[in-house]
């Protein structure tokens, strides 16, 4: 590729002993080291670049995103341009407030000192993204990382082609290319890329995958954001009205064809609740997809045939209530409700990551909590209940990275919010200042006067019983205005 911005590893078998990042990787950190990226003026500059290559690319981006995972217009701009265009906004409204020094108290030992907090940039940030949501969590991430002042390097996923494409092609053009680049590349030439020493790698994707990438941050002990996926139970409670939830759960169930990470992945409820639910999320997918919901211009497709094979193998298990139709021509899989379901099923023991929501039945709100908490900590939980305490009961019993109640993912709209795991789920968070936060070193910073010594002589040894008793109490006297 001519363009200085994106890097790739040609083929999928580079010369040995080459390797495609070297220069990138070494015309980065040369540009951190300068200094280059610090100033509040560049960032703000970044940030602008960002906002204008979302306004300019619009159609091409659109264009990338129907290409891989077939999004709709309308659900490329509401999960995906619009929530990074809002990012850019923030930042650009509050770098200046976010880059402050935050003063810290002192104690009567430090009272003449200035104590402050100092967000500084980590260095160079590596940033791998997945398929699903590929210009979002590629971008929403990179707006944090500018706003921080550091180097970026972006790895896209290599699956959403589109994308990619558009990002290596075109964003470089908006960026300073010596501070920010695009690699390019799978599995193999993305760990070519962790051989490299990064100052911070956020990485978004599977959980084996986040193994991977954290073994590989280990040998430098860089530090990492890992957002990852799982499954997210989501209790119904009897007391609800069933078309409500239904509607609700097949919108956040089946928006982006189930290919979301925090979609809700099961329901737990009663057997009576179950009754009446099937009938129900039988209307809302008919009313949302139509009698044949292939011909839905708002369903898109499974990404690859490897994932519509893996998700075919999932509709054996149980009883299919609604859908189970697929063709594996087109990489189709109809909106499907299972029922029927047990624990020991695989449609239970594994992330879905597609249109199928299968049902299973507990007794009692308790035996729900219990259940959820026998399970790794999910990235999301949702419950909906009519009775506002059982709402409650769920949010309080329970952990997991985000929550919904009678709700789905929305949260994830709001970067007053922050966004990530917990547990098997992922560690750390992003969304707004989260993300500013999170690409920063927070840095401890106590400056001392360089005169007035005489008051420092109790300090130094040897230490009279006097000057003991008083250098225990200025350090225990936290708002003690004497001085
Ligand atoms: P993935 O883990 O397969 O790939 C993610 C990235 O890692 C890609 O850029 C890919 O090139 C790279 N990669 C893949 N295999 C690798 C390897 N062996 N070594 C080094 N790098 C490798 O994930 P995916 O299939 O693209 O996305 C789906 C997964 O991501 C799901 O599990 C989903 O829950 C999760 N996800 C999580 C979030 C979140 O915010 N927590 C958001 C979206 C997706």
């Amino acid at each position: 590729m001519s363009n200085k911005g994106a890097t790739k590893c040609e083929g999928s078998d580079p010369t040995p002993g080459t390797d495609p990042f070297e220069d990138m990787v070494r015309r980065l950190r040369g540009a951190f080291n300068l200094g280059q990226t610090r100033p509040a003026a560049f960032r703000m500059a970044q940030l602008e670049g960002l906002g204008r290559f979302l306004r300019e690319n619009k159609q091409l981006l659109h264009d990338g995103l129907f290409q891989d995972p077939q999004k709709s217009p309308f659900d490329s701009d509401t999960s995906e341009i619009i929530l990074c265009q809002n990012e850019v906004d923030l930042a650009i409204k509050n770098l200046q407030t976010w880059m402050k020094d935050k003063p810290a108290d002192t104690n009567l030992l430090t009272k003449l000192d200035c104590a402050f907090t100092r967000k500084e940039p980590f260095g160079l940030v590596l940033i791998i993204s997945p398929w699903n949501y590929p210009v979002n969590l590629t971008l929403v991430p990179l707006v944090g990382a500018i706003a921080a002042g550091n180097c970026v390097i972006l790895k896209p996923s290599e699956i959403s082609k589109g994308t990619e494409k558009v990002l290596a092609e075109e964003l470089p053009q908006y960026l300073d290319q010596n501070c920010f680049a695009v690699a390019l590349g799978g599995p193999e030439e993305t760990q070519k890329l962790l051989e490299h020493k990064f100052d911070y790698i956020f990485f978004t994707g599977s959980s084996r995958v986040g193994k991977i990438i954290m073994t590989a941050a280990a040998k430098h002990l860089t530090p990492v954001t890992l957002e990852l996926g799982g499954k997210n139970p989501c209790y119904v409670d009897d007391n609800c009205d069933p078309q409500t939830v239904a509607n609700r759960l097949a919108w956040f169930r089946y928006f982006n064809t189930g290919q979301t990470c925090v979609a809700p992945d099961y329901v737990l409820c009663s057997p009576e609740t179950r009754e009446r639910l099937v009938p129900a999320l039988q209307n809302a997918i008919t009313r949302f997809y139509g009698d044949d919901p292939q011909n839905s211009p708002n369903l898109g497709r499974i990404i690859s045939e490897k994932h519509f094979k893996r998700l075919k193998g999932l509709l054996s298990c149980g009883r299919v209530a609604i859908g189970g139709q697929s063709d594996e021509n087109n990489l189709y899989i109809a909106p499907t409700v299972l029922v029927d379901v047990q624990e020991t099923d695989k449609v239970m023991q594994e992330e879905i990551f597609g249109p199928i929501l299968p049902l299973m039945t507990v007794s009692s709100l308790d035996e729900a909590i219990d259940f959820i908490n026998r399970q790794e900590k999910p990235l999301a939980l949702y419950a909906f209940s009519n009775n506002s305490q059982v709402v409650k009961q769920v949010l309080d019993q329970t952990s997991s990275g985000n929550f919904g109640g009678n709700s789905g993912f929305l949260y994830m709209t709001l970067p007053g919010l922050p966004f990530g795991g917990v547990g098997k789920s992922g560690m750390g968070r992003y969304h707004g200042k989260f993300s500013f936060d999170t690409f920063s070193n927070h840095r401890a910073c106590l400056i001392s006067p360089s005169g007035l010594e005489k008051l420092n002589e109790i300090r130094y040894p040897p230490y009279s019983s006097q000057a003991q008793k008083l250098l225990r109490w200025a350090m225990r006297s936290h708002s003690c205005t004497l001085l």
